[in-house]
């Protein structure tokens, strides 16, 4: 298959979970994780509609930005080095991979610096996983409660990384524990300034149906439309 027909299979199953939960599929933006994919593949992607990239390395994403026009909304997914914020925080449109104080400090020096505020989404490890990064479920309350220290830092939903699985419904409790987490969030912290638990970004190219199903509003696919990366 190439690029643009795995680009219109992830779109179509999209839409039918969508349906599934009696959802819209425009409620669900496709990121194409690009990490590791040269500019070549990805310019594929382009051509078939895509217009969300997500990247994990943060020199990785500085040297594709200039590849790609102002239409392109550039998502950093990967564990972030806080010496690294400078290299993403201009383009980034979205930082799905908050989850520690210091990152947040230095993403708001560095953001305030450029004059933006930098929409970040906090990343929960729900499933207790000792390799994972993201906060545990129980310091997402207390971690947004301390929000209003960053003013150029703006909370717009959590962020999970479900474990690994071949049957994709063993993880479907961990996308409803998120979208939990974010109801909860926001009832408790409906006043809390940059706070706003808009968006769910979970799914990836083995579980996307089944965290549309539950509510997700970013789904991230690699592999599902790049093919196997190399190792
Ligand atoms: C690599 C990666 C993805 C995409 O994974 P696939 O299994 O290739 O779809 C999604 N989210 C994060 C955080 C990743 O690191």
């Amino acid at each position: 298959m190439t690029i643009a027909e795995r680009v219109r299979e992830i779109r179509a199953r999209i839409a039918e979970a969508a349906a599934r939960a009696g959802r819209s599929p425009d409620e669900v933006t496709l990121v194409a994780v690009s990490k590791s994919v040269p500019v070549e593949a990805m310019q594929e992607a382009y051509a078939a509609g895509i217009r969300d990239f997500g990247e994990n390395r943060a020199q990785e994403a500085r040297d594709k930005f200039p590849a790609f026009g102002d239409d392109v909304r550039w998502h950093f997914v990967g564990r972030l080095q806080t010496n690294k914020v400078k290299y993403i925080v201009r383009h980034c449109h979205l930082l799905h991979s908050l989850d520690r104080p210091a990152l947040a400090q230095e993403v708001d020096r560095r953001a305030a610096r450029d004059g933006r505020v930098l929409p970040c989404l906090l990343e929960v490890n729900v499933a207790g996983e000792a390799t994972k990064a993201g906060v545990p479920p129980e310091q997402v309350i207390p971690f947004l409660r301390q929000m209003a220290q960053w003013p150029a830092l703006r909370v717009v939903g959590l962020m999970t990384v479900a474990p690994a699985t071949t049957d994709p419904e063993t993880v479907r409790p961990v996308f409803r524990r998120l979208r939990e987490l974010a109801l909860r969030a926001a009832e408790e912290l409906g006043d809390v300034p940059g706070v706003e638990m808009r968006h769910l970004s979970m799914g990836m190219t083995d579980d996307f149906e089944v965290a549309v199903e539950e509510g997700a509003t970013i789904v991230r696919i690699g592999r599902g439309i790049f093919g196997e990366r190399p190792r």
